[in-house]
């Protein structure tokens, strides 16, 4: 075989709608419908077939949603989207669960050891594959860990994961709303644009931004979030894979509809 993403003449590209930024039952902000088979159904009947699961500040449900997918064509990305000490949202998307439980316990030691309110914030249910309650998560998990966003976004790139700021065009939790720039260095591979924005309108709100790839997703909390707006020409569904298509190299390629 050859080395993945060397040999561009062997590599075969297909097409994939992905949404790489969907929450679960165990985001508090998120419905109570949000539960593996309902969201595995909704993927594969809007067309989709590569999603990540990006709950705040955990991996837990990643798993469940995995084997709910495992009979279909869906594949499931195991991913997080983690809030720094300065209130940025970034998404931490890796190939393996190993890795994305890995960098659990690196963002649970680094959350503040206080419980969940679920009156204020909402419940934070951990269920199984087939949705039936397992457990609640008692941790806070709606508030900032400790580390910055530079942090973050080195350490996930040491570990093997692909960081993404997520929805830069929002006015809270976003790099540009709470930093007003991205840092010199901050080794991103994109930057993530909501589905209240468009690719034509971010790139003429911030000309200065234009050398950064942008992908869309749906940042789903409720199943009718979910988006099939973007689509990923890719030798394979892999994060390697993913920052190729990102950056328009060896052939792949990256489409974000309106
Ligand atoms: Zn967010
Ligand atoms: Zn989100």
């Amino acid at each position: 075989m050859a080395e993945e993403g060397r040999d561009i003449d062997r590599d075969v590209l297909t097409s994939h709608r992905i949404d790489l930024h969907i929450h679960t039952v165990v985001s508090p902000c998120a419905e109570i419908e949000m539960i593996p088979p309902l969201i595995v159904e909704r993927a594969v009947e809007l067309g989709l077939d590569w999603i990540a699961i990006t709950d705040h500040n955990t991996a837990e449900m990643v798993e469940a949603v995995q084997r709910a997918a495992a009979t279909t064509g869906l594949k499931v990305l195991p991913g997080m989207e983690v809030q720094s000490r300065e209130e940025v949202h970034i998404l931490c998307l890796f190939d393996s669960l190993a890795q994305a439980l890995q960098w659990q316990a690196i963002v649970y030691d680094s959350l503040p050891a206080e419980k969940n309110r679920s009156e204020v914030f909402g419940a934070q249910y951990v269920v199984n594959h087939t949705g039936d309650y397992l457990r609640e998560n008692d941790r806070l998990l709606l508030t900032s860990t400790t580390m910055s966003t530079e942090t973050i976004v080195s350490r996930v790139r040491e570990m093997g994961g692909l960081p993404l700021a997520a929805h830069v065009d929002r006015p809270t939790f976003s790099l540009l709303a709470n930093l007003g720039f991205v840092p010199e260095g901050l080794a991103l591979a994109g930057l993530e644009i909501s589905r209240w924005q468009t690719v034509e309108g971010f790139r003429k709100e911030h000309p200065h931004l234009a050398q950064w790839p942008l992908i869309g997703s749906s940042d789903a909390h409720q199943l009718s979030d979910m988006r099939p707006r973007t689509q990923a020409k890719m030798a394979g569904r892999k994060i390697g894979e993913l920052e190729l298509a990102l950056r328009g190299e060896l052939g792949r390629g990256l489409v974000v509809e309106d």
